[in-house]
């Protein structure tokens, strides 16, 4: 039984299994009809694949078909020779009609089928071939088979011995040499094969002759086994056609994909032999570049895009040198960016590539693909660009600034050299407030743009932020060398100004650090240059200051200070003393101010000086204040009810929501009057904002305290808001009233005394001078029209338990009318 392959089964129609039983006759009959049927079943099911569709096998079959009809001329000439050779061959033995009619008949089926061979000679594609055409075709091989065929049974009653071998021999060629020729087409070959084994078979099963009797049993065998043996090569053939067309349709898939990918994606295919030249360009390439794509067949690929970022920016020719070496290298890459020069417009090429090998291992060439990401470039070079820069100023911002002060600690490895500047502008906050946001941009903008006047290339200014700007400048710098930039610097800065019609000195101070020197580590440095800058700060600000390990001690002195004033507030270290203030006219007193001290258990006595701004920054100023106002508030109690009380203020307590409360607090616990509270405030702590700070003036007053404004002539000076603020009394500071103690008597600093006092005057305000250390200080303010004195000359700050008795002495020198007397 022929095992034909599983995809030639249909499932319909299984083979019954044929019985044995030779006894049961109808069985048997049963079981070769069953074996019959399915045998022509699997022959024709031959041009049906289940698993291909009816336009496939048409398909299959007409390559079959097509395969077969090639052999026909040959076949056909074949037929006719040999026909006409047995003809002459038996000429004289046998009826010469019966021959011609063989003759013709053979050559008229031979002619035909080679006609059907010839016609399509010319064909490349053969075309789709349906079911019955090939049955058709079979038909006429099985009559071309029975034509043949027809002869030898009438000749070999008539022909000798030899003649009848010579017939049988050539009936068993003819069986297998035309079921060898037809064998595509297993349907047409059964039939060829069959019709000529049954003839034969009953040619020679009729013959006398035993010797042609038993080669009748051979000559059926030899059909079978040709039947097989058709049916083995045509399910090969098949099976070739059908792993033909497969690659085939993955062809046209592929080509499909291929130009839809090339026709609609913004991608392009590229390939090139093993010396670079391009050997596929895609069309949109060639569109994109604005040339024809036959122009660009055989061009080297690195040359065509070295040409095209001849012209770029260095930096930006660096991204083509990286491309040009992964195709040196023969290693597969992947999206590398490359600029390119495309019509005059800058583009962004990412390519990627993969090396082709030959079955050797030998490079012989490159395929990849190549996609215009301009867009998605720039998108990310922006992106890139706003995480590097300070939106205002376009200046390096914090980030990018790490991140090359990083660069110059390598991890593992010793420092590189460089000089760290970091700058913060003198009364930004104030100018800010007083002028806006918007004038403060724009000096932020000038400061930029003046400081970058006056750095080099290699070296960095950013902007941390607020005010603060840094210049990192690289390598080993003399000291005399980094004062001299930092002047430099300093007097770009301080070139007069013009905002809003005012014109502004800008002024800077300065803290510098050296690495490896002063800092092992980027923290450390920024950490350094920070000291610098606390010190230049408090060396009175426009200055520039290097580090140095003092600054150091200077700064953990202040952390010491700062972790122990939380736990003095919780050990009552601190305590209250309070100075006296007095009318100069009278020179009677007036009140107190509440000054705070600090009892540190293993320092003595702190100043307030060198704590106030420490528990400022903490926030625990608040707490502090708040201990102080009640403290003060309390004490007070025990002067007669004239005398005052003046408590000072720090600009976060007078911003806290809870100032109103706190106040309120403190009097209503100690019974204090209201009337008697007279609150001190810097002109940086109203600048800060405007409204709100009118509201809690507001709020205040109100309730009868009254406000001074504390160390007048220090800060911004504006004299503008002295009348938009209603204010109760001008502190002058010590420092002009110095002034005037000087033995030397500086008379700019009298005419600026002096129009301060006469516009407090006019504003129906107070004024008290402040650090009056001597008796001519003080006869000479009395003179100018100031009306209130505290100093040193008048009395130093004295416990609360010191107050009575200096009251009493003040009212007893009162009463005797004699003029002030500490
Ligand atoms: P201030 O408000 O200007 O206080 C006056 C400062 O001048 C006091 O220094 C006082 O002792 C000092 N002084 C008074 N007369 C003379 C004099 O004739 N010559 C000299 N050389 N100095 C004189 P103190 O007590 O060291 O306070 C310094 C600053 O600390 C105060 O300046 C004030 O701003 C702040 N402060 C003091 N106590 C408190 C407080 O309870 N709360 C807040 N927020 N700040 C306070
Ligand atoms: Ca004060
Ligand atoms: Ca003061």
């Amino acid at each position: 039984m022929i095992d034909t392959q599983p995809a030639f089964v249909t499932h319909d129609a299984p083979a019954r299994p044929i019985t044995t039983d030779a006894t049961d006759a109808t069985d048997a009959t049963d079981g070769l009809r069953a074996f019959w049927r399915s045998l022509v079943h699997k022959l024709v099911s031959c041009w049906r694949d289940p698993s291909a569709s009816e336009a496939q096998a048409d398909g299959y079959r007409g390559r079959q078909y097509h395969a077969v009809l090639m052999a026909m001329v040959t076949s056909g000439l074949g037929n006719v020779i040999t026909v006409l050779a047995l003809s002459a061959f038996f000429w004289g033995k046998a009826s010469h009609g019966a021959l011609l009619a063989w003759v013709v008949s053979v050559s008229v089926l031979a002619a035909f089928n080679a006609w059907l061979g010839w016609d399509r000679r010319h064909v490349k594609i053969p075309p789709a071939v349906s079911r019955s055409t090939v049955i058709l075709f079979s038909l006429d091989v099985a009559l071309a088979a029975f034509a043949f065929a027809i002869m030898p049974w009438y000749l070999f009653g008539v022909v000798d011995a030899d003649g009848r071998a010579l017939i049988a021999s050539v009936l068993v060629a003819f069986l297998l040499i035309g079921s060898w020729m037809v064998a595509y087409l297993p349907l047409a070959a059964t039939a060829w094969a069959l019709t000529l084994c049954v003839g034969t078979v009953v040619t020679l099963a009729i013959s006398d002759s035993s010797f042609f009797n038993y080669s009748a049993v051979l000559m059926g065998f030899l059909g079978v086994v040709a039947v097989a043996t058709v049916l083995i090569t045509s399910r090969t053939f098949l099976n070739s056609l059908k792993a033909e067309a497969e690659v085939e349709q993955q062809k046209q898939v592929v080509g499909l994909l291929l130009n839809d990918f090339e026709e609609h994606a913004s991608d392009w295919l590229w390939e090139t032999d093993q010396r670079g030249r391009l050997r596929h360009v895609a069309a949109r390439l060639a569109q994109n570049l604005g040339v024809a794509t036959a122009d660009l067949q055989g061009r080297s690929l690195v040359g065509l895009i070295s040409t095209m970022s001849r012209d770029l920016r260095h930096a930006d020719q660096a991204h083509f040198d990286v491309f040009a070496n992964h195709l040196a290298s023969d290693m597969p890459f992947r999206d590398v960016v490359v600029p390119a020069l495309v019509q005059g417009e800058l583009q962004w090429w990412s390519l990627t590539g993969k090396p082709l090998h030959d079955p050797q291992g030998q490079l012989i060439g490159w395929r990849g693909v190549g996609s215009d990401v301009s867009a998605r470039w720039h998108h990310e070079q922006e992106m890139a660009r706003l995480a590097n820069e300070d939106v205002l100023t376009r200046l390096a911002n914090r980030y990018k600034f790490s991140h090359c002060l990083d660069e110059f600690f390598p991890s593992g490895a010793k420092p590189m050299p460089c000089t760290l500047f970091l700058f913060d502008l003198d009364n930004f906050k104030t100018l800010n407030d007083s002028l806006g946001h918007a004038a403060g941009d724009e000096l932020l903008v000038e400061v930029a743009r003046r400081l970058g006047l006056e750095i080099r290339r290699d070296e960095l200014l950013a902007r941390l932020g607020g005010d603060e700007f840094v210049v990192l400048v690289p390598g080993q710098m003399p000291r005399d060398d980094a004062a001299a930039l930092g002047a430099r610097m300093q007097a770009a800065l301080n070139q007069p100004w013009t905002v809003k019609g005012r014109r502004i000195v800008i002024r800077a101070s300065i803290g510098a650090g050296f690495a490896p020197q002063d800092a092992m580590s980027a923290d450390q440095l920024m950490r350094v240059v920070d000291m610098a800058l606390y010190a230049a700060k408090a060396a009175g600000r426009h200055t520039l200051r290097f580090f140095d390990s003092g600054m150091a001690a200077q700064a953990s002195h202040k952390l010491n200070v700062l972790s122990d004033l939380a736990l003095g507030l919780q050990r009552h270290e601190f305590f209250v003393q309070y100075q006296p203030q007095i009318e100069l006219g009278l020179g009677t007193l007036v009140g107190f101010e509440a000054l705070v001290r600090w009892r540190h258990p293993a320092r003595g006595l702190i100043p307030p000086v060198e704590f106030i701004s420490i528990a400022e920054e903490s926030g625990l100023i608040e707490a502090l204040g708040a201990w102080v106002m009640r403290q003060a508030c309390q004490d007070a109690t025990l002067w007669p009810p004239h005398v005052q009380l003046a408590v000072n203020l720090s600009a976060s307590q007078f911003q806290s929501p809870d100032l109103l409360a706190m106040v309120d607090g403190a009097l209503r616990e100690s019974g204090l009057s209201a009337a008697r509270l007279e609150l001190e405030l810097t002109e940086s702590t109203l600048l800060q904002d405007d409204a709100r700070a009118q509201q809690t003036l507001q709020a205040l007053r109100s309730r009868g305290i009254k406000i001074a404004l504390d160390d007048f002539g220090t800060g911004y000076s504006s004299l503008s808001y002295l009348r938009k603020f209603s204010l109760d009394k001008l502190k002058i500071d010590r420092s002009f009233v110095a002034a005037l103690d000087a033995p030397a008597v500086d008379d700019g600093a009298i005419a600026i005394m002096r129009a301060i006092l006469q516009l407090a005057q006019a504003l129906g305000m107070k004024t008290t001078a402040e650090g009056v250390e001597s008796e001519t200080g003080l006869n000479r303010l009395r003179d100018m029209g100031c009306t209130q004195a505290q100093g040193y000359f008048v009395a130093k700050p004295m416990d609360i338990l010191q107050t009575p008795a200096f009251i009493q002495a003040r009212q007893a020198v009162d009463a005797q009318g004699v003029t002030v007397k500490p």
